[in-house]
């Protein structure tokens, strides 16, 4: 087979709308590297809680998180299984950082600017040799505006907190549906109306809707679009 020219595949959309599924699918299908954005505002947010630094009401100390930026490491670790986990200051903190703890403060950590040029300038990074394909709000609007691959995926609220509910239910999680949908609309808020860098399709992003469809056939929908590229 004939190697193609590497690529950069920019994946946004809304909270779990299955981005991250339909990302690290192709990533292992073409064997480039996936990236969960998402997981390092994550894990800045986990920082930030641990380290006192967020109110028991939600209230955030922004300048100390700012402060603390340059203390905050994160890294992806592969595992045997191929998959991979975030890793905060050399810990592997995977599980604590999809908790809904994590999701309630997120959004307004990541809506802080600082932290955005901070996250935003380590994803450039990790894009410099192509070959990756990373999802979040902003990939294609501005971490990789040059992506040859841009797609905004999108589903209805209802059916995107099911899936995070279930997917919540059985890592053991204790939530009801109503507090998730409720996660994931106030979060679609927050992530759209921001004034940094807000969640919106690229003008020129290909956009899919995936409330009725199967994994299955959102990889061959997505695998189709990356053939046009790299066969282009
Ligand atoms: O993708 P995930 O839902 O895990 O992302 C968690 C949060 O991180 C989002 O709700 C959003 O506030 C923020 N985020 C962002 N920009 C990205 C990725 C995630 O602002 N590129």
């Amino acid at each position: 087979m004939q190697a193609h020219r590497k690529i950069i595949i920019a994946i946004d959309g809304f909270s779990s709308s299955g981005k991250s599924t339909m990302a690290r699918r192709l990533a292992s299908a073409i064997g480039y590297r996936y990236i969960d954005s998402g997981a390092m505002y994550r894990a800045v947010t986990l920082y930030a809680l641990d380290n006192g630094m967020v109110d028991d009401d939600g209230k955030l100390h922004e300048s100390e998180i700012i402060e603390s930026l340059p203390c905050i490491k994160v890294d992806f670790e592969v595992q045997p299984d191929g998959t991979q986990h975030t890793v905060l200051n050399g810990i592997d903190v995977e599980k604590e950082i999809r908790r809904l703890r994590v999701s309630n403060v997120v959004s307004p950590v990541a809506a802080i600017p600082e932290v955005r040029h901070a996250l935003v300038a380590m994803q450039k990074a990790l894009g410099k040799e192509r070959g990756i394909v990373m999802d979040g709000r902003d990939i294609g609007t501005v971490v990789f505006s040059d992506a040859e691959l841009k797609v905004f995926v999108d589903a209805s609220a209802e059916t995107r907190a099911q899936r995070r509910f279930k997917e919540l239910l059985e890592k053991g999680s204790a939530v009801s549906y109503e507090d998730v949908l409720a996660n994931v609309v106030h979060r679609d808020h927050i992530d759209s109306t921001r004034e940094e860098s807000p969640l919106r399709k690229a003008d020129d992003a290909i956009s899919i809707d995936n409330s009725n469809m199967t994994i299955d056939e959102q990889d061959a929908w997505l695998m189709e679009q990356f053939n046009k590229v790299v066969k282009a």
